[in-house]
């Protein structure tokens, strides 16, 4: 009797396990087709693996089947990186339990030899269920990216404008004074342009900022910022140099530029005034010693070096 009551309690058990196991793995198969539905990227991932990609998906990865792509890559993780953030996922397999409650995340995944860039959205479906869904913005950030650089940038030179330059150098004045990173800058204007403009025209006049900026540019090195401060003023923010380094680049730059033959006008030369960060140090400060110095090499006769 006992035997007969334990055999039917096992036999309900096995039962409702295989029922459950039925519903759950029916539950997959129409999430396989619920997401191909969606035109965007989508997975169904468990916590670690992935367990169905959309058509739009394995196109992306150029994959034919999801068997095939699951050959390669079993991690979601490993096919973006995050970006705009410290965090990587791109080693951990539990990443998604650690992002569903996050949205729009953006990362970054390659098709072909383009990185694409995406919001990424992680919706949990049930435990262990997650549906991730990838929507291409590359267009939408290739457009910001582009008009950003428009914001930045002096029309008639081509280097960052003032309003640039002033967002490097408080990020400068802020490293500055955080991890102690010196800097200095270097402010520099043309000697009698206002005589250019009137003997050789404006357009000339542009030629030779143009010009000045080429050559310039051509003795900067990649840790230098170089804008058009305004008018025929120019100004250089080289980040780990001090003093006596830019004191040594602005004394190069006026020798370069004294000797050069600019076109039409001939020779021309620029007064320059140094200042280095000094602790507690503002913008306006340290912006006012370099103005100061620059003051000084014009009233000492132009086409030099005061800091
Ligand atoms: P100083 O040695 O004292 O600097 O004399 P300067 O003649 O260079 O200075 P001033 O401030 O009297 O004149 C600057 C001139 O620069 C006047 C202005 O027309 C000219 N200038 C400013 N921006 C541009 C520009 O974009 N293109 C041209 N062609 N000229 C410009
Ligand atoms: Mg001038
Ligand atoms: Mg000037």
């Amino acid at each position: 009797m006992i035997f007969t009551y334990a055999l039917c309690i096992t036999v309900v058990i096995l039962l409702l396990v295989y029922i459950l196991i039925c519903k759950y793995s029916s539950y997959d198969k129409y999430l396989k087709y619920f997401i191909e539905l969606n035109n965007n990227i989508t997975v169904i991932t468990s916590d670690t693996e992935m367990l169905a990609m959309n058509q739009a998906g394995l196109d992306f990865f150029h994959f034919t089947t999801f068997k095939a792509l699951h050959k390669r890559h079993k991690f979601l993780s490993k096919l973006f990186t995050e970006i705009d953030t410290e965090d990587k996922y791109v080693e951990g397999i539990n990443w998604v339990t650690k992002i569903d409650k996050m949205q729009n995340i953006k990362v970054e995944m390659h098709h072909k030899h383009f990185k694409q860039i995406f919001y990424m959205q992680v919706s949990k479906i049930r435990p262990k269920r997650y549906q991730v869904s990838f929507y291409n913005i590359s267009r939408m950030v290739a457009e910001k990216d582009a008009i950003v650089q428009i914001a930045e940038k002096d029309d008639l030179t081509q280097i960052y404008n003032r309003n640039k330059f002033n967002k490097v150098l408080s990020s400068a004045l802020l490293k500055a004074e955080i991890y102690k990173e010196p800097f200095t800058i270097v402010l520099f204007d043309i000697d009698h342009f206002k005589k250019v403009n009137d003997e050789y025209g404006h357009n000339i006049g542009d030629q030779v900022l143009i010009q000045l900026v080429l050559l310039i540019k051509s003795q900067l090195r990649g840790q230098d910022t170089f804008a058009r401060w305004g008018g025929e003023e120019f100004i250089i923010l080289s980040k780990g140099a001090t003093r006596n380094d830019s004191y040594a680049l602005a004394e190069r730059l006026r020798q370069s530029i004294e000797t050069f033959p600019f076109d039409e006008v001939g020779h021309l030369t620029c007064s320059f005034g140094v200042s280095q960060y000094e602790k507690n140090d503002n913008a306006i400060v340290l912006l006012k010693r370099a103005d100061d110095a620059l003051y000084r090499s014009k009233n000492n006769g132009r086409n030099r070096v005061n800091m």
